[in-house]
C-alpha cells in the first residue's frame, strides 16, 4: 500500500499560495496538514486584477459566498474585454463572455450573420451579442441558469484587488486549519539519493519539512527552478512584450463592466475599474520601446488621478519545461507568464492546483502521474498561447512591433486554425482549448478576419427566415438592455463596499 501524503508546504502567499491553500483545503479536507510560508517582508506582486467566469467556479468550490468575496476585493463585474486599436488604428470591438445568439438548423449564429453580411446586411456581428450590448451601455445583471432565457446565455467574471484577495483568501484557510508562517525561505534542502525536497530553512534558521511542496514565489521560483532546475521556455519570438508599467488612479466616471484593452505602439494599456479605484497598466516589448518613453505612454492615457508612482515589472513569457519536478509542482507565476492580455494567469492557478487534486500522488510519486500533469498543464499553456498570438497576428498597424507581429512564424496548429477560419468561417476547437467558438469569432472578426464564404448548409434555409430570427434577436436584446440597472446601481443594491458607498 502506497504511503499517503500527510504534510504540503506551499512556499508564497500571493494569489496562486493563497487560491492553493484554498483549494486543497476544500479538496483534501484534514487529512493533509498545509503549512503556507510567505515573507512579508518580500511581498507580493500585486497585480493581476481582471479574471475569467472560471474564478466563479473556483469561489464556488472552495465555498466562498460571491457578494462577501466582492465586498471584501472592491470587486466589479466583467462581461468581456472592449479592445481598441487593436488590428489597427481607431478600429474597436468587443470579446464577450457569450455567444451571438443560438444554433439554428444546426448553423451557428455566426454562419447565419456571415450569409446575411454577403447578401449585403452591414449589421455588425456584435449587435448580436447581448454580453457585449449590456457592457457597451454600462449596465450589468447576472445571466438566468434557465437554458430557455434570453439572458441564459452570457457569462461574466470579476476585477478585484489582488492584494485584497490574498488577503480574503488568508482568512478563509486560516479558519479552516491552514497554517501560515511569515518568514524568508533561505535554503531548500534535498534529499542526496532521491533529489526531492526533503524540507525548507527558513531565515530564522528553523527548517520546515513536509512530504509534497507547492512552489507559489512568484517569478522567483525558488524551489521549481532555483533548487530543482526544472528550466524555462521563452515564447518571445511568439508574444514578445515582455515589460509592464503598472499603476492605479482614482474611481474613474466612467464606471465600465468590462476590461478595456488600448494598443498602442509597442504594446497596450489595460484599464481595470474597480469599485474604489482604477487599475492601469501599459505592457509593451522592450525590443521596439525604450521605458521611459513607455511610461510617458501610460501617464498620458489615464483617465483619472495617479494614487501612486508606475511600478516597473519585467516578465519573459514562456512556460516552465517542467510543471511538476521530483515532490513539487509550481503554480502560479512560478510556473510560466504568457502576459495579461486574455487574463489568463489566475485561471491557470485554478487548473495547475485542481489537476494537482485530479492527480494527487502517494508519497513514492508515480512517474506515470507526474508526465500526465506535466503533458496537460503544457498543452493548456500551448491552447491559451495561441489565442493571444491570434490578437496580435491579425493587425494592419505600421509601427516596428505590429509589423514584427504581422509576419512572425506562429505555431502551426494557430496557422492551421486561421485558415480554416478564413475559408469558411469554421471554429476547430481541440481538448484543453480553452476558449470557445464565440470567442475565437469576436478575435478574428474584430481584427477584421471576415470569413471568405459561410457554411453552405446555411443555403438551405430562406435568407428571409435567418433575416427574421436574428432582426428578433437584435429586437430582444434592446429590450432586455434597456430595462438593465447600470453597473454601479446593481453594485450599490446587491454588493457595496464600504469605499464604494464612500465614493458614489
Ligand atoms: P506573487 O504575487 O509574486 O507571490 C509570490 C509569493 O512568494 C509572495 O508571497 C512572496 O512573499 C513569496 N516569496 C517569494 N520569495 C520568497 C522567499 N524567499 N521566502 C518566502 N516567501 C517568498 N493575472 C490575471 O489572471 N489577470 C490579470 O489581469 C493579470 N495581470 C497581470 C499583469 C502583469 C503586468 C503581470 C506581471 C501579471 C498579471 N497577472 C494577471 C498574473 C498575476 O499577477 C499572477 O498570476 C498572480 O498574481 C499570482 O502571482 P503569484 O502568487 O504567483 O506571485
Amino acid at each position: 500500500m502506497a504511503e499517503p501524503i500527510r504534510k504540503i508546504i506551499i512556499a508564497g502567499g500571493g494569489t496562486a499560495g493563497w487560491m492553493s491553500a484554498a483549494a486543497l483545503k476544500a479538496g483534501l479536507g484534514n487529512t493533509v496538514d498545509i503549512l503556507l510560508i510567505e515573507s512579508e517582508d518580500i511581498g507580493i506582486i500585486g497585480v493581476g486584477e481582471a479574471t475569467i467566469p472560471t474564478m466563479r467556479v473556483f469561489n464556488e468550490h472552495i465555498g466562498v459566498n460571491e457578494a462577501e468575496f466582492i465586498r471584501a476585493t472592491e470587486a466589479t463585474f466583467k462581461l468581456g474585454i472592449e479592445f481598441r486599436n487593436w488590428g489597427h488604428v481607431g478600429n474597436r470591438y468587443f470579446h464577450p463572455f457569450g455567444d451571438y445568439g443560438a444554433m439554428h438548423e444546426g448553423l451557428a449564429a455566426h454562419q447565419i450573420w456571415r450569409k446575411l453580411n454577403a447578401a449585403g446586411d452591414d449589421t455588425p456581428l456584435e449587435a448580436y451579442s447581448l454580453a457585449t450590448q449590456m457592457a457597451y451601455a454600462g449596465k450589468f445583471f447576472p445571466p438566468n441558469p434557465d437554458p430557455r432565457s434570453p439572458m441564459h446565455d452570457y457569462s461574466y467574471a470579476f476585477h478585484f484587488d489582488a492584494s485584497l484577495y490574498a488577503k480574503f483568501l488568508r482568512a478563509h484557510c486560516e479558519a479552516r486549519g491552514v497554517r501560515r508562517r511569515n518568514a524568508k525561505i533561505s535554503g531548500v534542502n534535498l534529499n542526496s539519493e532521491t533529489g526531492h525536497i526533503d524540507s525548507l530553512t527558513l531565515d530564522d534558521d528553523s527548517v520546515e519539512a513536509a512530504d509534497f511542496f507547492i512552489d507559489c514565489t512568484g517569478f522567483r521560483a525558488l524551489l521549481i527552478c532555483g533548487a530543482l532546475k526544472a528550466g524555462y521556455t521563452d515564447w518571445s519570438d511568439y508574444l514578445p512584450v515582455d515589460r509592464a508599467w503598472a499603476m492605479p488612479t482614482g474611481k474613474s466616471v466612467e464606471f465600465s463592466p468590462y476590461t478595456r484593452s488600448t494598443a498602442h505602439a509597442a504594446g497596450w494599456q489595460w484599464r481595470i475599474p474597480l469599485q474604489h479605484r482604477t487599475g492601469n497598466g501599459h505592457v509593451y516589448s522592450s525590443r521596439f520601446m525604450d521605458d521611459e518613453t513607455a511610461r510617458t505612454v501610460l501617464l498620458d492615457n489615464l483617465d483619472a488621478t495617479p494614487l501612486k508612482d508606475p511600478m516597473l515589472i519585467r516578465f519573459t513569457t514562456g512556460h516552465r519545461n517542467r510543471f511538476w519536478e521530483k515532490n513539487c509542482i509550481c503554480v502560479g507565476l512560478s510556473s510560466g507568464f504568457l502576459e495579461p492580455l486574455e487574463s489568463t494567469s489566475i485561471n491557470f492557478i485554478q487548473l495547475g492546483i485542481i489537476r494537482l487534486l485530479e492527480l494527487f500522488p502517494s508519497k513514492e510519486i508515480d512517474p506515470f502521474l507526474r508526465d500526465e500533469y506535466n503533458a496537460r498543464t503544457l498543452d493548456a499553456y500551448e491552447k491559451v498561447r495561441d489565442f493571444i498570438v491570434l490578437h496580435y497576428r491579425l493587425n494592419s498597424r505600421d509601427e516596428p512591433l505590429w509589423r514584427y507581429c504581422a509576419d512572425m512564424p506562429i505555431p502551426e496548429d494557430l496557422a492551421y486554425k486561421m485558415e480554416l477560419y478564413r475559408r469558411r468561417g469554421e471554429v476547430i476547437l481541440r481538448k484543453y482549448d480553452h476558449f470557445a467558438e464565440p470567442s475565437w469569432v469576436s478575435i478574428y472578426n474584430g481584427q477584421g478576419m471576415i470569413a471568405d464564404a459561410y457554411d453552405p448548409l446555411a443555403d438551405r434555409v430562406p435568407t428571409d427566415t435567418l433575416r427574421e430570427l436574428m432582426q428578433k434577436r437584435r429586437e430582444t436584446i434592446g429590450q432586455i438592455v434597456a430595462q438593465l440597472p447600470r453597473h454601479a446601481e446593481f453594485i450599490a443594491k446587491h454588493c457595496p463596499s464600504e469605499n464604494f458607498m464612500k465614493t458614489a
